[in-house]
């Protein structure tokens, strides 16, 4: 990449005043102009269009053009007001991929015109649990997208430490899936998976989906559990078996929730072979319980493993990237402008969809 822009100078607090760029990534053309437009949440059901000041880096931050910005369970829950991180009037979005503009005077490994991806979860590197490399359950985690501005928007500022420089040729809309693929890749390496065994994956949404082409890649057998006809097919096109429910006494070596659904969970518990582990990856009510056996964990030598975000793995999801990019790409169906997130929203409900990303600059 050419760095035709020249690095900003000072620790001004005003907006950055971003320089068209002579020739960006797929032609990008960041705006001049000191504002931008951004998706808002203000409030359970109150989000909308906005427009604001272009965000101008901190010291150890670069600011990135978005190209692509993926809509993901997380943010319906932001918006339905469902998630108790959010920060009213945050810009929502934390899966994506963009071009740097602008970089703050201490951000280093990163020129202007650098593709870039990001993990979103802003961790401090001072608890407990960042000492111990899960990052995910930091006790001040400050996320993108969350409590934090995010990707819905033409621009965002990313501390450079999380950043990840991609090939100049690499499809923004895949750098935008490296944060969903980091928390399936987090699922497996918690869960010990390993090739050559059997693996039951229920639901084929964007992470189910995803879970299938790393395991197919991983070279296991897999069978996806999915009342859906049309996610099904997917989940076939990609290698894996499909039914719409297991026979009585089918059993796997891994069974992984990506569905959050508690009738999912409950048949897929009774599914684990010896020593077999369950991954607990979709998000179920916070009410739904069940009954269990511990006599059975025993006998078995089972594993409940629990899964939540991308702890440490983010740059592992950076690399596997271009090997499997050929499915990944497969799964973005949709790619809508910013002035369309509620269509966006809309189609994340539709079987035919799966990742549904947003285009700023459209
Ligand atoms: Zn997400
Ligand atoms: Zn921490």
């Amino acid at each position: 990449m050419t760095n035709p822009v020249p690095m900003p100078t000072g620790s001004a607090p005003a907006p950055a005043a971003v320089e068209p760029l002579a020739g960006g990534s797929a032609g990008h053309q960041p705006k001049a102009t000191g504002s931008m437009r951004a998706w808002q949440w203000r409030g359970p059901g109150d989000h909308g269009l906005i427009t604001t000041a272009i965000p101008a880096p901190a010291e150890d931050e670069v600011l990135v053009a978005v190209e692509a910005s993926g809509l993901c369970g997380t943010d319906l829950r932001i918006l339905a007001g469902d998630y108790s991180h959010a920060r009213p009037a945050v810009v929502i979005g934390h899966e994506f991929a963009g071009t740097v503009v602008a970089l703050g005077e201490r951000a280093r490994g990163f020129v202007v015109g650098d593709l870039v991806a990001a993990d979103p979860n802003v961790y401090c590197l001072d608890c407990e649990w960042c000492r111990r490399q899960a990052y995910n359950l930091c006790a001040s985690v400050n996320p993108i997208g969350v409590s934090r501005a995010g990707s819905m928007a033409e621009y965002v500022t990313v501390p450079a430490r999380l950043a990840v420089k991609l090939p100049g040729a690499f499809d923004p809309a895949l750098g935008a899936l490296i944060e969903p693929l980091a928390c399936v890749l987090h699922g497996m390496e918690r869960g010990g998976v390993v090739g050559g065994r059997t693996i039951a994956v229920y639901g084929a949404g964007a992470i189910g989906l995803m879970a299938v082409v790393v395991a197919v890649d991983l070279g296991l057998e897999v069978t996806v559990v999915e009342p859906l006809a049309p996610r099904r097919n997917r989940a076939q096109a990609l290698g894996a078996a499909a039914v719409e429910r297991l026979a009585g006494g089918a059993q796997f070596d891994y069974v992984l929730d990506a569905s959050g659904a508690a009738a999912a969970v409950a048949d897929g518990l009774g599914r684990l072979r010896k020593r077999g582990t369950f991954i607990q990856m979709g998000v179920t009510p916070q009410s739904f319980e069940l009954p269990w056996t511990p006599y059975q964990v025993y006998q078995n030598e089972w594993r409940l493993i629990g899964s939540n975000s991308v702890a440490d793995c983010y740059q592992r999801a950076a690399a596997l990237m271009p090997s499997i990019s050929e499915p990944m790409r497969r799964l973005v169906t949709h790619t809508l402008s910013l002035a369309e997130l509620d269509r966006a929203i809309e189609l994340i409900a539709d079987p035919a969809a799966v990742k549904v990303q947003v285009d700023p600059r459209r």
